[in-house]
């Protein structure tokens, strides 16, 4: 088992690109359900105020830091995560792969335009990826139930969860969600793989700046965004005071 690191509350693994992969590989085509989380700094803040949703996302099978707030924690700590592991990184990577190693795929949230997009475009680029259906996630809260029987008799090897979060990881948690073999909350990912929103420039992403693109391009976010830093602050606390 991979060393877990402990960052205000969250027990993130710590691990490289290359072993989450594997990792995430061999629960495609494991016995029992597994769960992949990304926690950013906003799960971080919200987990403060949300004692399950901390649970839940500690549960997890690979707890994976998708967020350059989440590395510079981590350094203040004064333990340092191996490296970032975007979801997004990890989905395109196993759909690299399944030519080689194929899955079948349920694909819920995002707009319902962009499901079908990213469905369409999964189906041309990695026909080794077995789409099995695709759902958005703007439906009304008495069609749950429905939703997840209809994906526990499809029965995906992989399940991919775009509510936004804490909505996405408390959906991959409840109980009634039994026949998938991975299920991954993966945010904003639907809306790149459907084309219809960009990636940051990659020079942005490698200076860790892709929040201020996202900034750019969506500026309503400012007001959740603008929390953020608190983050810093709170392990610049947890460092000095312990
Ligand atoms: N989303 C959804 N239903 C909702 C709210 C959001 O399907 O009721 C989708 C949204 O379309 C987007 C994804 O959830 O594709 C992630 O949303 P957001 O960008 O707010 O979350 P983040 O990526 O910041 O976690």
């Amino acid at each position: 088992m991979q060393r877990k690191i402990p960052i205000l509350g969250i027990d993130f693994d710590d691990i490289s690109f290359a072993a989450a992969l594997e990792k995430s590989t061999a629960f495609l085509k494991g016995n029992s359900m597994k769960t992949i989380f990304t926690p950013n700094p906003e799960f971080i803040l919200n987990a403060r105020k949300d004692h399950s949703f901390k649970e839940i996302l500690n549960k997890g099978d690979l707890v994976l830091c998708d967020g350059i707030g989440v590395i510079l924690c981590s350094r203040i700590l004064k333990r340092p995560i191996k490296e970032r592991v975007r979801g997004i990184d990890l989905i395109k990577a196993l759909l690299e792969r399944s030519e080689k190693t194929p899955f079948s795929l349920f694909i819920l949230g995002s707009s319902e335009e962009n499901c079908r997009m990213a469905a369409l475009k999964i189906k041309e680029n990695h026909p080794g990826t077995n789409i099995l259906g695709f759902r958005d996630g703007y439906y009304r809260s008495e069609e749950e139930d429905e939703i997840i029987d209809m994906i526990n008799k499809l029965s995906p090897d992989l399940l991919m969860v775009a509510l936004g979060s804490p909505r996405q990881e408390k959906f991959i948690a409840d109980s009634r969600l039994k026949n998938c073999r991975c299920a991954i909350g993966v945010g904003g990912t639907v809306d790149v793989l459907s084309g219809n929103v960009r990636l940051a420039p990659q020079l942005l992403r490698k200076l860790g700046l892709e929040w201020l693109y996202r900034l750019i391009c969506e500026p309503r976010r400012a007001g959740r965004m603008i929390r953020l830093p608190l983050v810093l602050l709170y392990a610049l606390h947890e460092r000095i005071w312990g």
